[in-house]
């Protein structure tokens, strides 16, 4: 596979685009921690599917929005693998709702989750990969981060600060062969969206359906593979079906 030998941690992994990411690293060769933070048994269930298909992976608790709790992540990751070659901030929430009726409550925890957890946890792997000289990181954003969305101000504010968090990381952690790149999906069918009504979606979508996660860790997993995607980074690959265009 283009990740033997590699370790890779998948936050927010038990489920929807995560769940499919880690499957994809780990069916690439790559050692997956999934990361979930509070169905242990989905977690155990994306562990059982990778190690049935000859992969090796392990669960971790943490709420990535907690510092305490992304230390302790990483040092039960380095104590399991001793390594990081890839990571990916997938784990996010949404709490849509009118700018007029937002409330503050709805902005932190959002804002806590969607951008600052992306940061800690990108921290936290830049100590690890500096050392390495090498790594590869991938930021889950959205098209609302890229385009706005109506009824998602700290959604949108959110995924649109990782798209500067990515770029200052990618100038930052560039010399020491470190990539950083974002991925904004459109609409993927997961838990996430399975409430949305999706004619008004699909009438915007020129390929007239919604994505799905594995396609979202297709691009994720090409992106973590070396040398493959060695000199992309500090880009925002969108992937859409064509809503959002340049
Ligand atoms: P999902 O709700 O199925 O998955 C989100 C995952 O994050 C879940 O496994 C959840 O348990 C986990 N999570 C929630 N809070 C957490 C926390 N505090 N710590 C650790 N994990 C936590 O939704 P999804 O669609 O798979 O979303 C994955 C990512 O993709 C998110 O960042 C989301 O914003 C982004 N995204 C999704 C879509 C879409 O249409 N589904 C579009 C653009 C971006």
């Amino acid at each position: 596979g283009l990740l033997t030998g590699k370790v890779a941690l998948v936050t927010g992994a038990g489920r929807g685009i995560g769940r499919a990411c880690a499957l994809a690293l780990a069916s690439e060769g790559a050692a997956v921690a999934v990361n979930y933070s509070r169905s242990e048994e989905a977690a155990q269930q994306v562990v059982a599917a990778i190690e049935a298909a000859g992969g090796q992976a392990v669960a971790l608790k943490a709420d990535v929005a907690d510092p305490e709790q992304v230390e302790r992540l990483f040092a039960d990751l380095l104590a399991k693998y001793g390594r990081l070659d890839a990571l990916v901030n997938n784990a996010g929430i949404t709490r849509d709702g009118l700018i007029l009726r937002m409330s503050l409550e709805d902005w932190n925890d959002v804002v806590s989750l969607n951008l600052t957890g992306t940061f800690l946890c990108l921290k936290a792997a830049s100590r690890i990969m500096l050392k390495q000289r090498s790594g590869r990181v991938v930021n889950i954003s959205s098209t609302s981060g890229v385009a706005g969305n109506a009824g998602q101000a700290n959604y949108s504010a959110a995924k649109a600060g990782v798209l500067g968090l990515t770029r200052s990381a990618a100038r930052e952690l560039g010399s020491r062969g470190i990539t950083v790149n974002a991925v904004a999906p459109g609409f993927i069918a997961t838990d996430m969206t399975s409430a949305l009504e999706l004619e008004p979606i699909l009438a915007q979508v020129p390929l007239r359906r919604v994505g799905q996660p594995e396609e979202v860790a297709g691009l994720v997993r090409f992106l973590c593979a070396d040398p493959a995607a060695a000199y992309i980074t500090g880009q925002v690959i969108t992937i859409d079906g064509g809503m959002v265009m340049a």
